[in-house]
């Protein structure tokens, strides 16, 4: 997808940026917790087509993820 494009997108119910998840072809809000799909290259930005995520996909990614700090 488009680096500009991507740039340009916000979720839109926190306008909050988003990040490409480029092997799901989603793009993920984590403030929300909502995968939005991008279907043929082309976000569907509407939070009722938007995926619910996993409490596992809902942290950050973090290098190692041990410990509790
Ligand atoms: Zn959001």
């Amino acid at each position: 997808m488009d680096k500009e494009l991507l740039a340009m997108l916000v979720c839109p119910l926190c306008k909050g940026k988003l990040k490409f998840d480029r092997e799901a072809q989603e793009l993920i809000c984590h403030y929300d917790g909502l995968a939005y799909p991008v279907r043929d290259g082309i976000p569907v930005m509407l939070p009722e087509e938007a995926r619910q995520l996993e409490v596992d996909e809902k942290l950050p990614p973090s290098p190692g993820r041990s410990g509790e700090a």
